[in-house]
């Protein structure tokens, strides 16, 4: 079967949504491709059950390096935790080895404004509510103030949130804004058609455009052809297409699926002293809604409390008191404290492009290939800890060793960083021998065909990225629809 449309859309998430959006309200015959399933909030469960979140949600990576990434109808936003934050100037500052800077010239957080403007209104953005903060994050603002530091309510995408508190898993409330309830629906009532459950396999050009090898949710081959390809996997899924289709593509830039960077992170828990005023950290939104920028310039990082529910916070922290057991009446004790004294931080900051994507039998691996940078970052992530240690303990808190630990319990590396904010693997930049594509997202040597995801960002954002790739994809998009009117 040959599907015909003005545009194809490969992917859903925040790369993807904003094309077919802007697309199909130009009054273009849109297709969007989405390999993932439909998950409305009744097919979403409030649990902490691994078999669930491991049906949606994927890892991939080595010892040093693993990113998270989610395959839906809206990309990883049905499950994300809804933190949608500008990127700081220094994000887009950042220097290569060589001290050439990443960002394309023109690229940065002025001239984004508009855009990022564009998203939050479409996402219905706004920072959360004063009487909707969580306790801890209005714990977290009390210990900063006590310490002359201010702190800022995070920016959010929800509306109507019933403090359900299982945002990781997905809102049975539907009450995130996420793109599957935003952008994609109008999409869709604009004209767009989606084929949810299929994959494009490969892409080659023909004669006016490009055409696409893919199979429908029932796994039958189709071909889908179209003068505009917009590809939105994400930076796995396009740079593995992109990849598989190299033969067919000459002049690709040979950095396909290089330069991959994730936000460099740190965590520190503390335990409150007695007279403290109590967190909760199994109540509301699972983000604590307080943020603190007051670290940004001296330390390069920005700081905010999470609040991981009992399973998240043993399997991913591995939070214990010296002596005590993970099972039976220590444990539940232990969880109770934990609960209404734990102030888990986490400190985060661009961390290095240190990883590379390769397809080994057909299918995408992600390896650590810059070992130095990853040093680098694990010296970083020391500093902050100390920072942290040092602000917890003016507030007269206790700190507990966290012992993280990899999914087979191995101990990690120190020089190890794991996260769901990953970016690059078909950088933009002028230049074909450094990038993918150029700052208008169009694949270099191909016109028509474009990228407007995460992948196309040269750096990680620092904060949270989900705002900047879709105001990015926003600004690509604006440039689509003028170059196919
Ligand atoms: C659990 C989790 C929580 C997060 N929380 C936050 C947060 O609170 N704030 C924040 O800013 N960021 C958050 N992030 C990060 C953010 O969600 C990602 O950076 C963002 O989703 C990346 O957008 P994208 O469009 O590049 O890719 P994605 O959102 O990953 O979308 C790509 C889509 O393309 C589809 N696809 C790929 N290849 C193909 C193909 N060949 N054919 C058809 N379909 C294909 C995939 O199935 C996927 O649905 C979180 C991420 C995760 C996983
Ligand atoms: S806390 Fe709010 S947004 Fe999160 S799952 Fe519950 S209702 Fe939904």
């Amino acid at each position: 079967m040959v599907l015909r449309s003005d545009a194809v859309v490969i992917g859903s998430g925040f790369g993807g949504a904003a094309p077919a959006l802007r697309l199909a309200e130009a009054g273009a015959q849109v297709t969007i491709v989405e390999q993932g399933p439909r998950m409305p909030p009744s097919a979403m469960r409030r649990t902490q059950d691994p078999r669930y979140l491991q049906q949606h949600l994927l890892s991939l990576g080595d010892e040093q390096t693993s990113i998270n990434l989610a395959r839906t109808w809206g990309g990883a936003s049905p499950w994300y935790e809804m933190m949608s934050l500008r990127a700081p100037s220094v994000a887009f500052a950042r220097t290569d080895a060589t001290g050439r800077r990443r960002w394309p010239e023109g690229l940065d957080r002025r001239t984004l404004a508009p855009w990022y403007a564009l998203a939050e209104t479409t996402l219905g953005v706004a920072p959360l509510a004063e009487d909707r903060v969580p306790r801890t994050g209005q714990v977290f603002a009390w210990m900063l103030a006590n310490q002359g530091m201010a702190a800022a309510r995070v920016p959010m995408a929800v509306q109507g949130c019933q403090g359900a508190g299982y945002c990781w898993s997905g809102c049975v409330f539907g009450a995130k804004r996420s793109l599957d309830r935003t952008y994609l629906p109008a999409a869709e009532a604009a004209g767009a058609v989606a084929r949810v459950g299929a994959t494009v396999h490969a892409v080659e050009p023909m004669a006016g455009g490009y055409r696409l090898a893919a199979s429908d949710a029932d796994g039958q081959p189709i071909v889908l052809e179209a003068p505009t390809v917009v590809l939105a996997g994400g930076v796995v899924g396009s740079a593995a297409l992109l990849l598989r289709s190299r033969r067919a593509l000459p002049g690709l830039s040979p950095t396909v699926g290089q330069g991959i960077g994730l936000n460099n992170r740190a965590v520190v828990l503390g335990l409150l002293p007695a007279d403290a005023p109590q967190v909760d950290n199994f109540t509301g939104p699972s983000q604590a809604g307080i943020i603190t920028w007051d670290l940004l310039e001296p330390h390069g990082m920005v700081l905010w409390p999470a609040k991981p529910l009992p399973l998240m916070f043993m399997a991913t922290g591995r939070g214990q008191r010296p002596g005590e057991r993970s099972w039976g009446a220590q444990h539940i004790a232990w969880m109770k404290h934990f609960r209404r004294r734990g102030l888990m931080l986490i400190a985060q900051g661009p961390g290095p492009t240190a990883a590379e994507l390769r397809l080994e039998g057909g299918e995408p691996v992600l390896r650590t290939v810059d070992q130095p940078a990853q040093e680098t970052a694990a010296g970083e992530r020391k500093r902050w800890e100390g920072v942290i240690r040092d602000l917890l303990a003016r507030a007269g808190a206790e700190v507990i060793e966290l012992h993280p630990r990899d999914l087979q319990g191995r101990d990690r590396p120190d020089t190890f960083i794991g996260n769901s904010h990953v970016v690059g693997s078909c950088r933009m930049d002028p230049d074909p021998a450094r990038g993918v594509v150029g700052l208008d997202g169009q694949v270099h040597g191909h016109p028509g065909l474009w990228i407007s995801d995460a992948s196309t960002l040269p750096s990680p954002t620092g904060v949270n990225p989900s705002l900047t790739i879709l105001a990015n994809a926003e600004r690509i998009a604006a440039g689509i629809v003028e170059a196919v009117a």
